[in-house]
């Protein structure tokens, strides 16, 4: 999980992967690997799109276009969880953390622990580099167990 000497910029990775793969470089998806850059966290599809409108116009069809991109060049993350819109986050710059995810309103945050990511660092795996990592807890958050409690009390 070492960082590489010189290690290449996401703008240096995507141009990469486009000429690669023979996809057109066009200024709206390097508009888009840019926002997404500029985020902290996660988000879905739809908030960047609303995101997008504020400095560089692109199409729903656009971001979700470029979203698989960038998710095929490893430079974005997703997370799927049952009936919730995907959810997004950049891959690289990222800290290590683990997320806690509630399993009624798919509310996902995120938490640092140093043990987990000492012993993640220090586990050997055979036949496999190991990059980067992430965790999932799953739960009820505290939104939703205030909600059970008032629909319990209203009974
Ligand atoms: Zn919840
Ligand atoms: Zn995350």
């Amino acid at each position: 999980m070492k960082e590489e000497s010189a290690p290449l910029s996401p703008t240096e990775l995507f141009t990469d992967y486009l000429i690669r793969h023979k996809h057109r470089k066009t200024p709206e998806r390097y508009a888009i690997l840019e926002k997404i850059y500029s985020i902290d966290g996660h988000f879905n599809a739809e908030a960047l799109y609303e995101l997008m409108q504020n400095d560089y116009r692109v199409s729903l069809a656009t971001v979700y276009n470029t979203l698989d991109l960038l998710l095929d060049a490893a430079l974005i993350v997703k997370h799927q969880f049952d009936g919730q819109p995907a959810q997004y986050e950049k891959a690289l710059g990222a800290s290590m953390h683990n997320h806690s995810v509630c399993t009624v309103c798919g509310r996902i945050k995120e938490f640092t622990d140093k043990k987990i990511f000492q012993a993640i660092q220090a586990k050997e795996f055979a036949n496999f580099k190991s990059s980067h990592y992430s965790l999932y807890v799953y739960g009820v958050c505290k939104k939703c167990q205030k909600k059970k409690k008032q629909i319990n009390t209203n009974l």
